[in-house]
């Protein structure tokens, strides 16, 4: 399984990788990116959008 973490702190609430999930598991909650589904998929699209780096996926 993939694990989806995004860094609260680096997040500018830009919405590219709620935009680009084509799982549809990242929502902007209070102008931050937050994880709202376990179906990660590990295509690192939210990873390779976010300007700030504040998305990392691993894998467990
Ligand atoms: S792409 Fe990065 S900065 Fe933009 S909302 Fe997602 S985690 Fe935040
Ligand atoms: S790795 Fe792909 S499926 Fe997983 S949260 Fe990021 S964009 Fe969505």
């Amino acid at each position: 399984m993939f694990v989806v973490t995004i860094d609260a702190e680096k997040c500018t609430g830009c919405g590219e990788c709620v935009d680009n999930c084509p799982v549809s598991i990242l929502e902007l909650v209070d102008g931050k990116a937050e994880v709202v589904g376990d179906d990660c998929m590990g295509c690192e699209s939210c990873v390779e959008v976010c300007s700030t780096g504040a998305v990392t996926v691993q894998e467990f």
